[in-house]
């Protein structure tokens, strides 16, 4: 076979196993928005098998030869070529999931999707007990995975590398000091500050069916495609890309709750953006996929924090807000109502975290899972360590298990070594937002006069159009002139919520 004929090959089998894994997203989709609680051990074998068949698929041994052939030829001689991306990343997944045995990728879709249902059920009863041994198995179903896809220095490096390529321990432990050495005091400094406005504002009636209304007419303002993407109510917010042409979103709304609903549809329509803004030309093959989480994450963080909480969003939205809720914000002036959501102060939950406070929750769960990892804490011990942590930290202890390490259903998933990529969203997100407004001027005019297009098309250019053309790092350092560093996380927050500001 000659290499183009080897790369048609390559891209076809790519495409097949990427359209095959796309049946899990809706099967994933389903669970959460549709499926009857009935349902959840016939979709754990549904799962299980299909994993196996996308495990078989990425393992298929043509991989190997065809990958041989098109590396040896001219067609990777251009390093940045669709052809050349392709080869690279396609490698890297083949060797990666080639050791991966296959009774070890149907017992993680297994176990991690009985734990889930645990999981809920732990949270529901308040009763961490419930989940601890499945918490244990799901850390060593995690150490074998490390153990057979290999590392560097440590099983963690094997685990983050799935998310963010190219990202280590050390690395990331690096930038958590940095990022933590200057945090904290800005956490501290805060504490105490008087609420600005009445907290109550929010806590007032804001009914769903009008607040899933104004959501959607900001997501569409926002550029999120209605003809190529939908909204559901789910058991929580989350954004899939079932493939071209089909990004979902799904949320929940809360009655005296407005912002953890508003926040979630903005910080879940800006990876819709993303998604939608992928070449669907290259679906199915690395190129036209997003480069790693924690990229994908900067672009959810972008919308929700710097587009979501600025002055100038709300100068367009607020009037329109307050004619929809009038009841609830009838005498309530844009500045008080600004104060009330962008105020800062410890929380219990992740979730509901303020942009200053979220990276300190990050920093807490990236010390627990390294140390469940490594064998250091055991599950039965989590509960402990998490309440010291948070009272560390943050200065508060939470008064149940639901609300303390109960409260997010990640490990439950197997998705360990992921949590950082928050914390990196963020870092990414402050780079690229400053490099947008030197690039095409101050945003906070353009956002006041309800368009968005300039910061999206900038977005479109320097980070949606190239998948994986380049790895995380020389996309942001492309993009803003620098490599990943969270100076400008500290310069935004400190200038947003700093004593000066
Ligand atoms: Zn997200």
């Amino acid at each position: 076979m000659n290499p183009d004929q080897a790369y048609a090959e390559l891209v076809r089998l790519s495409r097949d196993e990427t359209v095959l894994a796309s049946c899990l997203d809706v099967l994933d989709w389903d669970e959460e928005v549709c499926m009857p609680r009935g349902g959840v051990e016939h979709r754990a074998q549904q799962m299980a098998l299909l994993a196996g068949l996308v495990h078989d698929r990425q393992t298929d041994p043509r991989y190997d030869d065809l990958l041989s052939t098109v590396e040896a030829s001219s067609l990777v001689s251009d390093p940045e070529s669709p052809q050349a991306v392709n080869v690279r990343e396609l490698r890297r997944g083949f060797d990666r999931e080639r050791r991966m045995p296959r009774k070890l990728v149907e017992e993680s879709a297994r176990v991690t999707a009985l734990a889930s249902q645990k999981w809920a059920e732990a949270r529901k009863r308040d009763d961490v007990k419930i989940f601890v041994p499945w918490l244990d198995r799901i850390f060593a179903l995690a150490r074998e995975e490390a153990d057979a896809v290999g590392y560097a220095e440590t099983r963690y490096d094997a685990l983050l590398d799935d998310y963010e390529p190219g990202m280590t321990t050390d690395r990331l432990s690096a930038l958590f000091a940095h990022l933590q050495a200057q945090l904290l005091p800005l956490v501290d400094s805060l504490r105490g500050e008087p609420t600005p406005a009445p907290g109550h504002v929010l806590a007032r009636e804001f009914p769903i069916d009008r607040q899933r209304l104004f959501a959607e007419g900001v997501a569409a303002a926002l550029g999120f495609d209605l003809e190529c993407g939908r909204f559901d109510i789910g058991q929580h917010p989350f954004c899939t890309s079932i493939g071209p042409g089909d990004v979902r979103v799904a949320l929940r709304y809360y009655p005296r709750n407005f912002t953890r609903g508003f926040f979630a549809l903005m910080h879940e329509v800006g990876h819709a953006l993303y998604d939608q803004g992928l070449d669907p030309a290259h679906y199915g093959t690395p190129i036209g996929e997003a480069a790693s989480l924690g990229l994908h994450e900067s672009q959810s963080r972008l919308w929700e924090n710097l587009v979501g909480r600025s002055h100038g969003f709300w100068r367009h939205f607020f009037p329109q807000l307050r004619s929809v809720f009038h009841e609830a914000l009838h005498d309530v002036s844009l500045e008080t109502f600004r104060g009330v959501i962008n105020h800062v102060g410890p929380s219990i939950l992740r979730v509901q975290a303020d942009e200053v406070t979220y990276d300190v929750h990050i920093m807490i769960r990236f010390e627990l899972e390294r140390a469940l990892l490594a064998g250091d804490l055991r599950g039965a011990e989590l509960p402990g360590a998490w309440a010291e942590l948070y009272q560390r930290y943050l200065g508060i202890t939470p008064d149940n298990d639901r609300n303390g390490c109960l409260q997010d259903g990640h490990w439950s998933e197997g998705l360990i070594g992921y949590f950082p990529t928050y914390t990196l969203g963020n870092v990414y997100a402050a780079q690229l937002f400053d490099a947008a407004e030197r690039a095409v001027g101050p945003l906070d005019e353009s956002f006041a006069a309800g368009d968005f297009r300039p910061l999206r098309a900038w977005l479109g250019e320097h980070v949606y159009r190239h998948g994986q053309r380049y790895r995380v790092d020389a996309i942001i350092k492309r993009a803003t002139g620098s490599a990943p560093d969270p100076s400008a996380l500290i310069a935004s927050l400190s200038r947003r919520y700093g004593s000066a500001r």
